[in-house]
């Protein structure tokens, strides 16, 4: 019988691992794909649709492709991971069993590092960190505000889910109060780190396309965060307190839960694995892709989780092959759009060095790059949004 490959979870890591299996596998190994939601919406873009550049339904995609392709789709929440028995335990108790298994959780939030803040108050201080109806939620809020508005955000430290997402919402929520006239409006950042990604070119973007209008304050400024309230929508630090007419707080994540329920995950919450291979440094029948893997010094971006997800499912076929694993190249790039015409990127090539994925090529744009550049640069973004999605979902 061919051998039995789960992957749990169909995001950019999950969904890219099921199909590179199908295409090389073939036949010989038999693939199934749980994933609890039958529509993926990509964080990816999310920020496009909250500034009012793309809908909703241009970021919602489905798996039918896959199931087209030989892949079993399971539409169904895992409920636990039996590592003895090797199966995944569903919702409703039943079992999946694998002979490997290739987890990709992607995130969860931790609600319990600032005082006042709960699952409760994502209803009004919502993150989007997930996209889905919290993104429409947070651009319908922003759409009703008035000029003069204030908008707080809240911003952890590293590691989180795609380092320079939290700047380019800021700067499409900017682009998107200038073009209704609101000059008069403010975005307050309240950052949980000193410094951030591609931060010379998104505070000269800021100041370029829309001057006074963000305030980015970092812990030595703010103090540190102390709590929040989201019936009076004010966030508490230890210098000062901030009101905000539209506030959103970025919680401090974790691996998916799963991961950390089945005990895969470190005290840092993140999962430790093989930098060649992937293989869970607990369990080496368990392969762990994406945003909850620890990667060295690749961040956690879609990108990332693609390329990762394509290595990974090399050696798997390898392995299953009995072949030796090699080592692989891996690569990311994030596009951030400071403006919609202003497209910027940060990137590298990563290899396995001293036990952990090191940069081995690094890129990022120039300040003062002409505006063709940079318009190529938001064209050169919506071109990987349409194939990392060809990418992952056929
Ligand atoms: P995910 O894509 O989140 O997939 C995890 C999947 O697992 C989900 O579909 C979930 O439903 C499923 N799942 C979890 N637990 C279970 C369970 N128990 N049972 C069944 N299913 C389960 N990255 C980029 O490269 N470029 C960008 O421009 C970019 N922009 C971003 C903008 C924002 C605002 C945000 C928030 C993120 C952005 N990212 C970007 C980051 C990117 O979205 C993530 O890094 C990427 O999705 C990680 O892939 P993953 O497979 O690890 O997790």
């Amino acid at each position: 019988t061919p051998p039995k490959v789960v992957v749990l979870g169909g995001g950019a890591g999950g969904a890219t691992a099921a199909r590179v299996l199908r295409s090389y596998g073939g036949p010989r190994i038999d693939i199934t794909l749980i994933e609890e939601n039958r529509d993926y919406v990509t964080c990816f873009f999310s920020n496009w649709v909250i500034g009012g550049l793309r809908e909703m339904a241009d970021i919602t995609h489905g798996y039918d492709r896959l199931a087209a392709a030989g892949i079993r789709v399971v539409n169904a929440r895992a409920a636990s991971i039996d590592r003895d028995g090797k199966a995944v335990v569903l919702a409703d108790g039943s079992r999946v069993s694998y002979d490997r298994l290739v987890l990709a959780p992607g995130i969860a939030f931790r609600y319990d590092t600032l005082p006042g803040y709960s699952e409760a108050a994502v209803e009004k201080m919502p993150h989007a960190w997930k996209a889905g109806p919290q993104t429409l939620a947070l651009r319908e809020r922003l759409d009703a505000l008035d000029d003069g508005a204030t908008i707080v955000m809240t911003v952890p430290a590293m590691p989180y889910r795609c380092p320079p997402g939290p700047y380019e919402r800021v700067s499409l929520m900017a682009a998107s109060l200038k073009a209704r006239g609101h000059a008069r409006s403010k975005i307050v950042i309240l950052d949980g780190k000193e410094k951030f990604s591609k931060q010379a070119l998104f505070q000269e973007g800021w100041e370029a396309h829309y001057p006074g209008m963000v305030e980015w304050l970092p812990p030595s400024v703010h103090g540190g965060l102390k709590g929040c309230d989201p019936d009076r929508m004010v966030i508490e630090t230890q210098l000062d307190s901030f009101h905000g007419d539209l506030v959103s707080v970025i919680p401090p994540q974790t691996a998916g839960a799963i991961a950390i329920a089945a005990g895969l995950a470190g005290e840092d919450g993140w999962c430790a694995v093989d930098p060649v291979t992937f293989a869970s440094a607990v369990d080496p029948a368990i392969t762990v892709v994406g945003d909850s893997s620890k990667a060295g010094e690749m961040p956690k971006s879609a990108f990332s989780a693609n390329s990762q997800a394509k290595a990974a499912a090399f050696h798997l076929l390898a392995d299953l092959a009995g072949r030796a694993p090699s080592d692989p190249l891996l690569f990311n790039t994030c596009w951030s759009l400071i403006a919609p015409d202003d497209g910027v990127k940060v990137g590298g090539v990563y290899e396995p060095k001293d036990g952990a994925l090191a940069a081995k090529v690094s890129f990022v744009s120039k300040s003062g790059e002409s505006a063709e550049d940079r318009r190529k640069g938001a064209e050169e973004a919506a071109a990987w949004y349409a194939a990392i999605v060809a990418d992952m979902f056929g």
